[in-house]
């Protein structure tokens, strides 16, 4: 894509708070290693602030998945049920550690994995659910939490795109046995690439840091009973958190205006669904503002992605199941299956731009164009 002067482009991070202040004092120690104190402070900051009692960080939310399956000794012969409306991440991690994921459609109110599904998949080789909330919405946590007690299953929680957001008064990633996050340039808290598990077990705490540290021990540094990996933060990019969190408060407010300005400068444009709407159990919090295409409309997400790149707009698709995903059916996973909403969200799906850094005129531009191409 084209990045004119005036492009909008999909997100713009806001970082407004201690960034410079924190990032300096780190060069300025030389403190730049992940030995530095600004990742046990944000640690602690975040774990603290969501309510659990460790955190571990990492170099991404990626491999913070990796290190959750890998603490719950998650392997070979286990099945993990998750969303098929999800990043690839979450089934790689499963599928990595010689696991089968087995996924569940999406519920068209929430867009998010539909609960309702989950327990008809759970056969004697499930150990976990991995509840991945997605977009503006939490899981409807509570009918999974009962599921996992029901059936011994370890629940994993990935609370990437809802940093800060509550369900039923508790935070997204204060439930489940780990939860993970991402603090990707997009996501609530960045720290350019970064990401964190947490949890409340002091054994699994251990663990995590072990794994994510090569397995090093304490006495005899180089000599290994297991094997780890390196997924190490620098302190840099904990400065860079530590900052963010301090202004998270304030930046879930401008996400929310924002996505309230959009639903009602939108609500009339015929064939476009709007986000999901509150729930008895959450507030939508507008990390992004997904649309989707109803079938009147004659053209597919990809079509209204290029015609409003025409126009100046950057937009992102939804994720592509993972039961479409040819490297999984490469591997002979999912076979035949459909879920028919998943299907349909990857197809007539996509989102506007609805970064931090937006200005009023951006967003002005941005409902203009998105009218323009669906009332041309
Ligand atoms: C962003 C994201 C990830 C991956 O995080 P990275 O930091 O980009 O590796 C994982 N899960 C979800 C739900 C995400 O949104």
């Amino acid at each position: 894509m084209t990045t004119t002067s005036n492009f909008i482009p999909v997100n713009e991070p806001l970082l407004d708070g201690n960034e410079l202040g924190y990032v300096s004092e780190c060069i300025k120690t030389g403190w730049i290693s992940s030995e530095g104190s600004f990742v046990d402070r944000f640690e602690k900051g975040l774990a603290e602030f969501i309510g659990r009692c460790h955190g571990i960080a990492v170099a991404n939310g990626t491999v913070a998945l990796d290190l959750a399956v890998a603490v719950l000794g998650i392997g070979p012969g286990d099945e993990v049920i998750l969303p098929t409306h999800t990043i690839i991440s979450c089934a790689a991690a499963i599928v990595r550690a010689g696991a089968k994921p087995v996924v569940v459609d999406s519920d068209p109110t929430t867009w998010n994995m539909s609960v309702a599904a989950i327990e008809s998949r759970i056969t004697s080789r499930t150990r976990a659910i991995m509840a991945v909330h997605i977009f503006s919405l939490p899981v409807d946590m509570d009918p999974v939490l009962d599921l996992a007690r029901k059936h011994n299953l370890y629940v994993i929680e990935d609370a990437s795109q809802m940093i800060g957001q509550s369900y039923k008064n508790r935070r997204c990633g204060s439930f489940g046995d780990v939860s993970t996050f991402s603090f990707y340039p997009n996501k609530h808290i960045t720290t350019g690439e970064g990401g964190m598990l947490l949890c409340n077990d002091g054994r699994l705490a251990e663990r995590a840091r072990s794994f994510r540290n090569l397995c090093f021990q304490p006495g005899r540094r180089f000599v290994h009973e297991e094997l780890g990996w390196n997924f190490r933060i620098s302190n840099l990019q904990a400065a860079l958190g530590l900052a963010q969190l301090e202004t998270l408060p304030s930046h879930l407010i401008l996400k929310r205006k924002n996505g309230e300005y959009f639903r009602s400068a939108l609500a009339d444009v015929p064939g476009l669904d709007l986000p999901p709407l509150d729930q008895p159990y959450a507030l939508n919090l507008y990390w992004v503002f997904g649309v989707m295409l109803q079938d009147e409309v004659p053209f597919d997400a990809n079509g209204a992605m290029s015609r409003l790149a025409e126009k100046g707009i950057g937009t992102r698709s939804f994720f592509w199941p993972m039961h479409e995903q040819p490297v999984f059916i490469k591997m002979g996973l999912f076979g035949n299956e459909h879920h028919p909403f998943a299907e349909r969200m990857a197809r007539r799906g996509f989102y506007i731009p609805s970064g931090l850094g937006m200005t009023e005129e951006q967003r002005t531009r941005v409902v203009e164009a998105v009218r323009a191409v669906l009332m041309p």
